[in-house]
């Protein structure tokens, strides 16, 4: 069996058909399939140790605390953050980036300070700048994407014009959900942090595709979901470093956060504990240690040249193809492996509902990327998003299917 068949085995919902037709599963950027030893893990949580973490002292707790604690080590090392104590466990990026915002945000912001995202940013890093925006009076600032078809990237000399002493914190994405950019993680931050701002990193894109260092980005924030890198939904991680952290103030509050309550004052657990109030997800937590383990033994450098090269394969095929628009740089290296493509005469939902019909799984719509779309004059795209278990056959039977569909619309 080939390495590639032998991934494919590990993952049970591939092997299935919709309709007649096997599944052709072209969706990752939305979320992955999981692997046996995600699901196995999380089986045995629920089997063997399922009880309360930090406040039990019975053998169940202790296992689950135990469980849940190695999670968070896990999670350093795989992003090789300093300590453990750097990593909140959340629901997802979403939630990583509200609590960035309503935490540091809403303590460090004021009229006259500016907050730099980008235009490629998923709505999940937009509108809660937008949000802490309005409370605190600062100012929601945008770089630019250029080129047509927003192939150039980010402009990065208006970055650098961007970048005034009153910029507080720049938020950016890693690789764009939409273009299938990935922005140059490292020499962004630097630039950032030359102008004195702070860094957030949406790594929901690229956490399950390619090796993460935070020390080496130097990033000061960083957020990413479990559930688009083989792990569980529900789970999600905030980096961010120690003395940041040490000096927010929780978002929510309830058990689990607390160092001391009095009837009318309470005193706050150190991170991260002072970030996770109420029950956490430890069986999340526990899967999402699975799927770090499992991401690594395929080896991350090895995931992301096969997610890069099928993505390059598809764009090749699809240029081929008549009446069609595809966004993104044109050099592989910029590329992650997603493609995202529209056609003038065929709506992509028309597209994505026709392909599912061949049993392919496509997303067509904004992608959460609204303002972006309307720069682009486009009301919607097709993305296709590969993974560690597609194949370029895959690939063969999305453009036979487009073609088809294609030519039904008389294109
Ligand atoms: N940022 C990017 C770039 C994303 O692609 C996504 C998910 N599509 C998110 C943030 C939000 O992730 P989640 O819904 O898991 O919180």
């Amino acid at each position: 069996m080939s390495s590639l068949a032998r991934t494919r085995a590990d993952f049970p919902t591939l092997h299935q058909n919709v309709g007649p037709h096997p599944l052709v599963y072209l969706d990752n950027a939305a979320t992955s399939h999981k692997p046996r030893a995600v699901i196995d893990a999380l089986a045995r949580y629920y089997e063997c140790d399922n009880s309360n973490v930090h406040r039990g002292l019975h053998a169940l707790s202790m296992r689950a605390t135990d469980g849940f604690d190695a999670a968070r080590a896990r999670a350093a090392k795989f992003i090789n953050a300093a300590d453990p104590a750097e990593i909140v466990f959340t629901r997802g990026t979403t939630e990583s980036i509200n609590l960035v915002a309503q935490s540091w945000g809403a303590a460090n912001l004021r009229p006259g300070d500016v907050i730099l995202i980008t235009e490629m940013e998923h709505h999940s890093n937009l509108v809660p700048w937008q949000q802490i925006a309005q409370r605190t009076g600062a100012t929601l600032r945008y770089v630019p994407v250029a080129g047509e078809n927003a192939q150039h990237g980010l402009d990065l000399d208006a970055l650098d014009k961007l970048l005034t002493p009153e910029v507080k914190i720049f938020a950016f994405t890693h690789i764009s959900n939409t273009l299938g950019t990935i922005n140059p993680a490292a020499d962004l931050c630097a630039r950032a942090r030359k102008a004195g701002a702070l860094t957030l990193l949406d790594a929901a894109q690229s956490i399950g595709h390619e090796p993460l260092d935070v020390r080496a980005i130097g990033c000061d924030f960083l957020a990413f979901s479990g559930h688009k890198m083989c792990g569980p939904t529900g789970i999600g991680v905030l980096y961010g470093r120690r003395e940041l952290l040490d000096a927010m103030t929780p978002w929510q509050s309830g058990g689990g956060m607390i160092a001391n309550v009095e009837y009318f004052n309470t005193t706050y657990k150190p991170s991260p504990e002072r970030f996770e109030a109420g029950t956490p997800d430890v069986s999340g937590a526990i899967g999402l240690h699975a799927a770090m383990d499992y991401l690594d033994a395929l080896g991350r450098p090895l995931i992301a040249a096969h997610d890069s090269a099928l993505a390059a394969q598809a764009r090749a095929a699809l240029a081929e193809l008549p009446g069609i628009r595809i966004l993104g740089p044109l050099q592989n290296s910029k590329r992650s492996g997603l493609v995202s493509f529209a056609f003038k005469d065929v709506h992509a939902h028309d597209i994505v509902t026709f392909a599912d019909q061949d049993g392919i799984a496509l997303r067509g719509g904004h992608h959460c990327n609204q303002p972006l779309m309307r720069k682009l004059g486009l009301p919607s795209t097709t993305r296709a998003s590969f993974y560690v278990y597609n194949t370029p056959e895959e690939i063969d039977i999305l453009i036979k299917s487009l073609r088809k569909i294609l030519k039904f619309f008389g294109s």
